[in-house]
């Protein structure tokens, strides 16, 4: 009943705004009877429970709340860091250092305690507070449970989770950013699922429903005293949002939180949020907003290192959209892991193995090193901040899986628990858990703050330590079976400041004892003079045993075609571009259709018994649907092919057939089949290669 309500409510409120005859809070002339009702001292929606208006009066929201602060000072800890960091010159004072700490109340109930760097056992807003940080993030989800009332995990994070977190912030002095997604869990680029109670809506409905849902959000935070500074109308928004995959329909939703925001918290700042800097659609963004009218403050951004592109990039998109369209700009989004180290056993994000962009070592050095080279590129942008991503989120501690999936599922202290299986079956459904991001947090596994915690500070009034070499890179060595072995006799270390040195390395191998090794990938190990381990991964290749592999003898030997479709042009040819090494390669054309259509083989004579890999390359074009692959044949038997195709002029395609098995006495032929129907097919074939595992 109370959401009809409300509803309700909402919708008068926002008619009366869209016919622009709302007052802000205490506008002169906007007194009403029942919208100005008496200070809430509970959480839930205050000013609409009171009493419902009879007129189309606009609601005031009631009286702010007042929470008393507690005094902090904001630059707690700045002496004894051992880190590099190098300040990001004339910062403004109100540079924003946000943190998103939206598991933190899930993570308590889970029994995770903080601890300052002193080891102080404190309130981690605090700790934050101490530690530079001038804003907290907070997700809001409107119903992340089921019909049982069980959590969808990630925090169970809802407009109350903002409420407790809002007070704690505000009392230690720093702002709220609350981080409407607008669904009932995680949103992102790859999902924006409108909430179970919405799903059925017309747009029209939807915009209603969200306007009077943020409205009454926010004032359940203004009612408290909470300090709120900004707010996300939607998360990591890539042109959908709310189930709404057009711009025109999107931003209407979005002008519709942006419109409650302004009546709630009008000193507060709207803020929209994109993920992929590096993909090169932002001012398409910025010009589908301006074009549909958005009434908005601050254009953020995701930037994850990993994925998202250069710094370079990142300041020119965010500068971009801060010259064309007068918006602020931030960086919404950001972290990096100091550890590859999983502490919770539920894997992470980021490990060792990630195929990913490492920019910097998985150290605390390398955390800092992100961070403030992220805050530089926003400074280099003209932006107004950065805020971490769930820098408190750790493990809940337990000894086990089971004890910890136990607290997941009872707390929401997961990133998602087996209940989020109804709302997000393929996501959540199948890959529910506890922390993804453990390995990249201020705190470690016990809860104790890490040294990197002070770069928030230090990145203001810097901190040049002596460099020293914070890890330094593998090295790799790619040989022919049967080569002479040089081994390299300097690797690159990375300094603490980013820069790098080449130094000396002592390996733990000889040339001799390599050299006999037969093809495959071996790892020796080895220390640089810096002191640091080193690895030097070792690629033996084998010996290619085919004769003219890629037809530089200039002539066909050994190397038969046969022409099977009566083939204009099916010969070697001489033309460096169209070769995909040296000068010569394989040619054919067909200004006919349906006639090109040949083989190209050769049987290498000799081979020792043994398992062989094959592979040979193609590019053309104009072919249609053409038929190619590679092929080994036994004794005139096919024995394995490797589909290819061909697609346009320099673009090649290699077929590869992977443990031939040979036998003593057996005629091994390997080459490649071509049938391409279209006139005026052709194409160019090169480098061949035969060799034993
Ligand atoms: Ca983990």
């Amino acid at each position: 009943m109370r959401k009809h309500l409300s509803l309700f409510l909402a919708a008068i409120l926002l008619l009366s705004l869209l016919s622009g005859c709302a007052g802000k809070p205490g506008a002169p002339g906007s007194e009403t009877a029942a919208g100005t009702a008496a200070p809430a001292t509970d959480s839930a929606a205050p000013a609409t429970d009171s009493a419902a208006p009879e007129t189309l009066s606009p609601i005031d929201p009631p009286e702010p709340g007042v929470i008393e602060r507690q005094d902090v000072a904001p630059t707690g800890k700045l002496e004894g860091c051992s880190l590099y960091v190098k300040p990001v010159e004339k910062l403004p004072v109100d540079f924003i250092f946000g943190m998103d700490a939206s598991q933190v109340p899930a993570l308590e109930a889970s029994g995770v305690k903080y601890y300052d760097l002193d080891g102080t056992e404190k309130d981690v807003f605090q700790i934050l507070a101490e530690n530079g940080v001038n804003m907290i993030r907070v997700r809001v989800w409107n119903d992340p449970f089921d019909a049982e009332g069980r959590g969808y995990g990630g925090g169970n994070c809802t407009v109350d989770t903002a409420l407790e977190i809002g007070q704690r912030a505000t009392k230690y002095g720093m702002k709220l950013l609350v981080d409407f997604h607008y669904s009932d869990f995680w949103a992102d680029p790859g999902k924006q699922m409108a909430p179970k109670a919405w799903k059925g809506m017309s747009l029209e409905e939807k915009e209603v429903a969200l306007f009077g849902y943020t409205w009454e959000s926010l004032v359940t935070l203004y009612a408290a005293g909470v300090d709120v500074g900004m707010v996300q109308v939607g998360n990591e928004t890539n042109g959908a949002m709310c189930g709404e995959k057009d711009w025109p329909s999107v931003v209407k939703l979005m002008a519709a939180g942006a419109r409650a925001v302004r009546a709630v918290y009008p000193e507060a700042k709207v803020a929209v949020h994109f993920a992929n800097p590096e993909s090169g659609a932002y001012p398409a963004y910025a010009k589908a907003l301006a074009d549909n009218g958005l009434d908005y403050d601050v254009f953020g951004s995701s930037y994850y290192p990993y994925w998202h592109g250069t710094l370079e990039n990142l300041t020119g998109v965010l500068k971009n959209v801060r010259e064309t369209y007068g918006k602020e700009v931030m960086v919404l989004e950001t972290s990096y892991a100091w550890t590859a180290e999983d502490s919770d056993f539920s894997g992470n994000t980021i490990s060792a193995d990630s195929a990913v962009e490492k920019p910097y070592p998985y150290s605390l050095q390398g955390q800092v090193n992100s961070l403030r080279n992220v805050a530089q590129a926003v400074q280099d942008a003209g932006g107004i901040g950065v805020c971490y991503w769930e820098g408190t989120w750790i493990g809940v501690g337990g000894a086990s899986r089971e004890e910890n999936q136990k607290l997941w599922e009872q707390y929401g202290s997961g990133w998602a628990s087996s209940y989020a299986a109804e709302y997000d079956p393929d996501d959540a459904g199948k890959w529910y858990g506890g922390c993804a991001v453990d390995n990249q947090a201020f705190f470690d596994a016990e809860g104790r703050a890490l040294e990197s915690l002070m770069a928030f500070n230090l990145i203001r009034y810097g901190n040049e330590t002596e460099l020293k070499a914070e890890s330094v890179e593998d090295a790799e060595l790619r040989l022919t079976e049967g080569e002479d072995v040089v081994l390299p006799q300097t690797v690159e270390a990375i300094m603490s400041d980013g820069s790098r040195q080449t130094v000396s390395v002592l390996w733990d191998a000889d040339p001799v004892e390599i050299k006999p090794l037969g093809p495959g990938s071996y790892t020796i190990s080895g220390h640089a003079e810096v002191g640091l381990p080193v690895k030097l991964n070792v690629i033996i290749e084998g010996v290619n045993l085919l004769e003219n592999p890629s037809f530089e003898t200039g002539a066909d030997d050994p190397w038969v075609a046969e022409n099977l479709g009566g083939c204009k042009e099916l010969k070697i040819e001489q033309k460096s571009g169209d070769s995909l090494s040296g000068d010569w390669h394989y040619h054919f054309w067909s200004p006919d259709a349906n006639k090109a259509e040949f083989t190209l083989e050769q049987s290498p004579e000799g081979l020792e018994p043994g398992s062989y890999d094959f592979s040979i390359h193609v590019m053309g074009g104009d072919c249609g649907a053409a038929e190619v692959y590679a092929y080994a044949k036994l004794d005139g038997e096919i024995v394995a092919t490797a589909d290819m195709e061909i697609t346009v002029w320099n673009e090649w395609h290699e077929g590869t057939i992977s443990g031939i098995e040979y036998k003593e006495g057996q005629t091994l032929t390997v080459g490649i089949y071509v049938k391409a129907p279209a006139a005026g097919a052709w194409g160019k074939i090169d480098d061949a290669s035969l060799s034993r595992r």
